[in-house]
């Protein structure tokens, strides 16, 4: 990872006026259904057609991909509509038969990202490969992990890679299939701005209607490319169906996103202020998710004492909260002024919604 400039080199060369995007279904099923969907993304913003052959499913008894047999599908792709081809590898046997195969560009998922074992093993298989190689983040939110999978690529002397944000798993129900973190992603691209960064909004958001935001969301935070998973018949697709979007939906997508350039002073001002507001954006969103999580255990709360005959406010109770937070808060440089207003404010609301309980 010392050179870092390097990184980009095999986006930069692709001299795109728009992010890179990698589209195709989520996994190949027939091979007609691969050619059909390929015919349809030919002509459009597609740079990448990607194709899951092996697919890792949570549980078993579900279609674990075609296998072998999809790389000649995807070889047929390339020879009938110029599009370069994409798949996911995830031990020694699926590189060789990608490399075997021609297939230009490898990703490595979220589930395989999390063992060390199976990244070297992949790392060991692809060295000196001047193949694009991209990893998606481990399910968990992990950052060193990411990286220990990356720096694993760089020390076998893979030089064309990028990373993928897909989105992390929660025991919590969210709208999200993959709670996207951002500031993670944002962490990393911090720490390495050349990393080609592509989001995979399909697996982020599990459902095809929220795409279309969470794409915009990550090109306002500057990201490279986008991943998006596209069927013909999305219904009645084999894997993932909720997510995926069709060739057509694909391309107004693309018409709809704002797509920010660097190329003027003016220009790059605009990209630092609407990156900072997205930031910025994504964190008010975590605030109202969090205080709708406390009102919730408020309501509790007011369960309890309905059920005890309590009263509503506990002063003493309050006044340890309001004391500690005020202590808290100075440590991020908050004035006492704005936590006392901001938790009263708060406990107004939980009051609100007790009294409502207890009087119900
Ligand atoms: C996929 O891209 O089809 C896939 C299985 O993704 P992930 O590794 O992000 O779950
Ligand atoms: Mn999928």
């Amino acid at each position: 990872m010392e050179n870092k400039k390097e990184l980009r080199t095999w986006l930069d060369n692709l001299q795109l006026d728009h992010p890179l995007v990698i589209a195709g279904p989520c996994s190949a099923e027939t091979e007609e259904q691969v050619l059909k969907i390929a015919h349809e993304l030919k002509n459009t913003d597609v740079n990448y057609y990607r194709a899951g052959i092996w697919k890792p499913r949570t549980r078993p008894g579900n279609f674990e991909g075609v296998g072998a047999l999809g790389l000649k599908w995807l070889q047929k792709v390339k020879a009938e509509t110029g599009l370069k081809t994409a798949t996911e590898v995830a031990n020694r046997a699926h590189v060789e038969l990608a490399l075997e195969h021609d297939i230009d560009l490898l990703w490595i998922g979220a589930r395989s990202t999390v063992s060390p074992f199976i990244v070297q093993e992949i790392a060991d298989a692809l060295k000196g490969t001047n193949k694009i190689v991209l990893v998606k983040n481990p399910v968990n939110p992990d950052l060193p992990l990411w990286l220990g999978a990356i720096e694993r690529l760089a020390s076998s002397d893979i030089k064309n890679l990028g990373v993928i944000h897909r989105g992390f798993s929660t025991y919590e129900k969210t709208k999200y299939r993959n709670n996207p973190e951002w500031q993670l992603a944002i962490e990393l691209q911090t720490k390495f701005p050349d990393l080609p960064l592509i989001s995979d909004p399909s697996h982020i958001t599990g459902k095809r209607d929220m795409i279309f935001d969470v794409s915009q969301t990550a090109l306002d935070l500057n990201f490279d490319g986008l991943m998006i998973e596209t069927h013909h018949d999305p219904n009645n697709a084999w894997s993932d169906a909720a997510q995926q979007v069709t060739p057509s939906a694909l391309v107004n997508i693309m018409k709809d996103l704002k797509i920010r350039k660097e190329s003027d002073p003016e220009a790059a001002y605009n990209n630092e202020l609407n990156n900072l507001r997205a930031q910025i954006d994504v964190v008010d969103n975590q605030i109202i998710e969090l205080l709708g999580k406390r009102m919730k255990v408020a309501d509790n709360i007011g369960e309890l004492k309905k059920q005890k005959n309590v009263a509503v406010l506990q002063s003493k109770r309050w006044n340890e909260i309001l004391g500690k937070m005020v202590l808290e808060g100075e440590e991020k440089g908050l004035s006492e002024e704005f936590i006392l207003r901001m938790f009263k404010a708060i406990h107004q609301e939980s009051i609100n919604h007790q009294e409502k309980i207890i009087n119900s």
